[in-house]
């Protein structure tokens, strides 16, 4: 039986609504109004597209935003000082520094002094550690939205053997971690673990964040799981497409990329999750859409948390 397509735009339109709720309330009970400011440094393509849809959400959800373009030949010292400048003002509840920076600024040194009652992204080492001791902190967006997806669509995580495929900070370590706080048993995978698909196959829920379209195959996959897919990869090349696709969703891709040159693909093959898996996360249409739906709960968190409410 092909898998159960878990719909990541339902679950994300179900979270933004009630946040806007929450925001409408705020601003009539309390007169607050949530407001985050979006740093951009350079001209990276992706990160411009990234920082123009979290504006449009925060629109959207009555959320005030601002975003600020910095010329890529900004100094660390120059965006340590505004992101100084953010930490003080009294009206911003939430900084994001979108990543990747220039090559000449340090990241975690930016990362750091962030406010992390204003850290928004959760890559702040003190809410590092504090999601990492199980207190309430700031979550990682990306992690965050995953547990959302398992928990609205009924997915039990408690007791289950879950593998995260990827250690990085953004994903899949506060992935593990959110994991753990669910009560799983959690196996984390990276480049370096022996025999990958006899830990994946033995899973109930498999995480996905390598960074390679595909990668995960039918003998990764245990009869049934719920296979998570973070992945997101742009493949142009069409002659790849029957190692992902088969069927509708081959020739949908098909004319994709000669449409717009690309398709999205994630790390997860596609027709063998939906062959083996139970329930699976589809890219694009997936975990992609709840990222900045909780970018939106982080902001909304953090004007509440600030003000004791
Ligand atoms: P990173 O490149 O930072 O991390 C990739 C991880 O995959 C590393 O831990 C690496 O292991 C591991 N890995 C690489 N090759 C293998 C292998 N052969 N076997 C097992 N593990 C391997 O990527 P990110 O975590 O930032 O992103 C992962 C994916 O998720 C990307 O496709 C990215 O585009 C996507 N993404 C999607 C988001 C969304 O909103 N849906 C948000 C963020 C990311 P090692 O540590 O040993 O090198």
């Amino acid at each position: 039986m092909a898998a159960k397509i878990l719909s990541g735009r339902q679950i994300a339109d179900a979270i933004k609504a009630e946040i806007a709720g929450e925001v409408r309330e705020l601003r009539t009970a309390k007169n607050i109004i949530p407001a985050l400011t979006a740093v951009r440094v350079g001209d990276d393509a992706a990160s411009a597209v990234y920082v123009a849809n979290k504006v449009s959400t925060c629109e959207e959800l009555g959320i005030i935003s601002e975003h600020r373009h910095l010329p890529t030949q900004t100094s660390e010292l120059q965006l340590l000082d505004i992101v100084n400048e953010l930490n003080r003002a009294p009206d911003i509840d939430g900084i994001l520094v979108q990543l990747p920076l220039p090559k000449h600024i340090d990241e975690a040194r930016i990362l750091d002094a962030i406010d992390p009652n204003k850290d928004v992204d959760g890559f702040h080492p003190i809410n590092v550690g504090r999601l990492s001791q199980g207190r309430q902190s700031l979550v990682p967006c990306t992690p965050a939205g995953v547990i959302q997806i398992l928990k609205r669509s009924g997915v039990e995580i408690a007791g289950k053997n879950a593998a995260v495929i990827g250690r990085s900070n953004i994903v899949g370590k506060p992935m593990a971690a959110l994991l753990l706080q669910e009560n799983a048993t959690v196996t984390i995978c990276h480049s370096r673990t022996h025999e990958l698909s006899s830990i994946t196959s033995k899973a109930d829920i498999i995480v996905a964040a390598i960074g390679r379209p595909g990668f995960v195959t039918a003998d990764h996959i245990r009869e049934g799981a719920v296979v998570i897919d973070v992945g997101i990869n742009s493949v142009s090349d069409p002659t790849r497409l029957s190692e992902f696709f088969e069927g509708d969703e081959l020739e949908k891709r098909l004319t994709a990329i000669e449409k717009r040159g690309a398709t999205l693909v994630g790390d997860v093959c596609h027709k063998d999750a939906m062959n083996k898996a139970g329930v699976f996360t589809p890219v694009p249409g997936g975990v992609g859409l709840l990222t900045i739906a909780m970018l939106m709960r982080n902001t909304v968190d953090a004007a509440k948390a600030r003000r004791d409410i």
